[in-house]
């Protein structure tokens, strides 16, 4: 058996060798188009190696400067961390917690989303393969009503959900009563804001791509599209053409670019928040026909006149329709941005980068990407604040979550 190092490098190489296989799996259970699975496998490959090759520095001993003693910091695994995980990327959210959690010595369990059991067994197949040990990466298929129970248990010592709010807030009442360490990662309604001094056309296209990868069911796709009045229409009508030129189709197809939601009850819920919305004065651009739905087809839609009390504007829309806001000015377009409960991430478009930086420094969110879609990086931290959850994936701040910081001094 080789160092925890060999071992998840060894992860990473048996996923790149074996990506279309895995790649597959995850098509065929959640409906991703297929090349969007392989470069989620890649991904998942990237993080075990930026682990492997980082992970011994994040957690060695840290010297601490104290005038009148020696001191440092000791970190320490906490033992069996619980990982409740969603099916949007199956592997990719597995592997970000995985990864940190397993390099830093803890055991993962994972308690998979039910309409990906076959993602949920591949992933524990690659540890064992690796040659970890047994039962340092294990998989149960238990259902969401046995998760308490396995939180309240002993053995485990802290649990990781990302999910929806609502599966935060059970299991961090659970993992409270049991004084268990949580991270939750949960939804978000992410802000893209475009200034009047933006690239029009470059926040249009990346706009229509931060929109829809993963047909729109991404916690940091961007949701609400909030537009200073006076480049308004021309984002709009270049935003709402991209769009439109996506095609919807078979997943496995090459020239597919977004396949069906992920399941029928997504879908129709989709449509209610649509509906309510156009109902309560939402223009749909694309007047899309969602009367009927086709074995979860969603077709892609833009909603203008988007204003408060409509679900396009308070709810996560996590499906293939953008809502786009309008705001008097930068002041407003901030107010806009922070008065959803959540705050994930925000991406913020202008020509003049310090504007950017001090737009950003005033969003309430995780993080904010400036003329670009925000995306997760292994070394870069990932989270939210408010009811988008707690705590940081990725990075060294990700590896050290389920981690005894103890001061040992002498
Ligand atoms: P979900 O219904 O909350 O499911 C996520 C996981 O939680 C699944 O394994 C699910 O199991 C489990 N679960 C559901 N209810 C539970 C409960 N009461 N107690 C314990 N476990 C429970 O979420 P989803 O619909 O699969 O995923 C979409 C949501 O996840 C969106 O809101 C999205 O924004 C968010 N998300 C956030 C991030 C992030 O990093 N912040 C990333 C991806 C997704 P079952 O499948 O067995 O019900």
């Amino acid at each position: 058996m080789g160092t925890r190092t060999d071992l998840l490098l060894k992860c990473s190489q048996i996923l790149l060798s074996e990506k279309e296989h895995f790649a597959r799996i995850i098509t065929s259970e959640m409906g991703k188009i297929y090349r969007e699975s392989v470069a989620e496998v890649e991904k998942s490959a990237w993080v075990c190696r930026y682990y492997a090759e980082n992970g011994t520095r994040f957690i060695a001993d840290e010297p601490l400067d104290v005038t009148d003693k020696n001191a440092f910091i000791s970190y320490a695994p906490l033992g069996v961390v619980l990982a409740v995980m969603p099916w949007n990327f199956p592997f990719w959210q597995v592997f970000r917690f995985a990864a940190p959690a397993v390099m830093a010595g803890n055991v993962g369990l994972l308690k998979h989303a039910s309409n990906v059991p076959q993602c949920a067994l591949a992933i524990a197949g690659i540890f064992e393969e690796a040659g970890f040990p047994p039962g340092v990466f294990q998989t149960i298929l238990a259902s969401s009503r046995q998760v308490n129970g396995i939180i309240s248990d002993d053995r485990v010592k802290a649990v990781t959900l990302t999910g929806s709010e609502f599966a935060g807030m059970s299991v961090a009442e659970t993992a409270g009563r049991n004084i268990k360490k949580t991270v939750l990662e949960l939804g978000g309604s992410d802000p893209f804001i475009i200034l009047e001094d933006a690239d029009i056309a470059s926040a249009a296209k990346i706009g229509a791509q931060a929109r829809m990868i993963n047909c729109g069911q991404s916690c940091i796709a961007a949701k609400r599209f909030i537009v200073v009045e006076s480049v308004h229409d021309e984002f709009v009508s270049i935003f709402s053409d991209k769009i439109a030129s996506l095609k919807m189709g078979d997943p496995m197809d090459d020239s597919t670019d977004y396949g069906p939601m992920a399941r029928i009850d997504l879908a129709t819920e989709l449509k209610d928040q649509v509906l309510k919305s156009v109902n309560n004065g939402a223009v749909s651009v694309l007047k899309t026909s969602i009367q009927e739905l086709n074995n979860a087809r969603y077709p892609a839609d833009v909603l203008t006149n988007v204003a408060p009390g409509m679900p396009a504007f308070e709810e996560e829309i996590f499906g293939p329709v953008a809502s786009v806001i309008h705001a008097k000015d930068e002041k407003e377009a901030i107010r806009i941005a922070n008065s959803s409960r959540y705050g994930l991430g925000a991406s913020v478009w202008t020509t003049d980068i310090d504007r950017g930086k001090r737009v950003a420094k005033q969003i309430e969110s995780g993080s904010v990407f400036i003329n670009q879609m925000v995306a997760s990086h292994p070394a870069i931290p990932f989270g939210g604040i408010k009811m988008s959850g707690y705590g940081r994936e990725l990075s060294h701040l990700g590896i050290r979550e389920f981690m005894n910081a103890k001061s040992i001094v002498y």
